[in-house]
């Protein structure tokens, strides 16, 4: 099939899309004028910003990083850019990220700064999982999920980010929206959209999301097209979570119903303003200091303080 734009030379098709079929070309533009319309929309990024990217070296954040940047240089915007990575500790997995995320930083000349669960919280995900696993049955997506959420915040604060900026794209935020629904925790609705976290409240970096309405694999058609170095492998433990059964049922839908992940993100953003209006009076009335590390939590301790003491117990 050919590209429905390029009508005088026909030129073949990388990806059929609900519109119509596009060539590598008008499907570059078309990809990077939405993160750069989703951008303006819900103005993720402003001129006196200070912004970390959350990353990875993953298709998401490489491809995050790289149009944050090229947004920056398009509108002359003189915010500040750097990169912040949490190494959990995955072995076989993330250390390979990490090599390719050094490599991409340094081509595009963003200063990166790595933590690690290890230097961190004092192991490993690979040992502390186990561990915290036989008192808990928490997954190793749980413990990983609060450990990275709690450094990526602190880690950014410290560094005075007025956004952290993430890869997450309309498949994990699909996700996600399903998740908080079958498990009945509306109260975490106020992470997601493509704007996340309180401006008004400094206990939490606000999080802003450009890839928000980017399907999976349009990102990875991107970073493919783009030539980025990144390794296609998934984490050993991504099965082992509850977002995996998540994330096949809605594969299989979408396959079935053609926009049904849309459709999800749709649906949030219809009652989004609801949602959130509700979260920000609850958390102006409940967010409090973790009495361990003086981070914000909802509770006398944080969660990621909570897993170090199941942990330290556990030695
Ligand atoms: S799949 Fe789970 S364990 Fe692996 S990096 Fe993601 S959250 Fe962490
Ligand atoms: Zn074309
Ligand atoms: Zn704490």
């Amino acid at each position: 099939m050919n590209c429905h734009l390029c009508q005088k030379n026909p030129t073949k098709a990388v990806i059929i899309l609900q519109h119509g079929a596009l060539c590598k070309s008008h499907f570059l533009h078309y990809f990077e004028e939405r993160v750069f319309k989703t951008i303006n929309k819900y103005r993720l990024i402003e001129r006196n910003d200070r912004l970390c990217v959350a990353a990875s070296g993953g298709k998401d954040s490489q491809t995050v990083l790289y149009l944050t940047k090229k947004y920056l240089e398009n509108y002359k915007i003189p915010a500040t850019l750097e990169a912040l990575a949490i190494d959990e500790g995955i072995d076989g997995y993330r250390e390979k990220t990490l090599v390719d995320l050094k490599q991409f930083c340094k081509k595009l000349n963003v200063p990166l700064t790595i933590v690690s669960f290890q230097e961190a919280l004092g192991k490993p995900l690979d040992e502390a999982y186990p561990l915290v696993n036989k008192d808990t049955k928490k997954k190793p997506c749980n413990v990983c999920g609060v450990w990275r959420r709690y450094l990526l915040n602190k880690y950014a604060k410290q560094k005075g980010a007025t956004k952290v900026v993430t890869g997450h794209n309309l498949d994990d935020e699909a996700q996600a929206t399903i998740m908080n629904i079958f498990k009945a925790h509306t109260k975490l609705a106020g992470r997601l959209g493509p704007v996340s976290g309180t401006e008004e409240l400094d206990t939490f970096a606000q999080r802003v999301k450009p890839l928000y309405f980017c399907p999976e694999k349009e990102v990875r058609l991107y970073a493919l097209l783009k030539e980025f170095q990144i390794q296609f492998g998934e984490c050993p433990y991504a099965r082992e979570g509850f977002r995996h059964d998540i994330q096949e049922m809605l594969n299989t839908f979408e396959h079935k119903y053609p926009g049904t992940k849309q459709g999800i993100i749709n649906s949030f953003l219809a009652l989004m303003p609801l949602l959130k209006e509700n979260k920000e009076k609850e958390d102006n009335q409940k967010i409090k200091v973790c009495n361990s590390c003086g981070e914000a939590a909802n509770h006398e301790m944080c969660n990621a303080c909570k897993i170090k003491e199941v942990l330290d117990a556990a030695k």
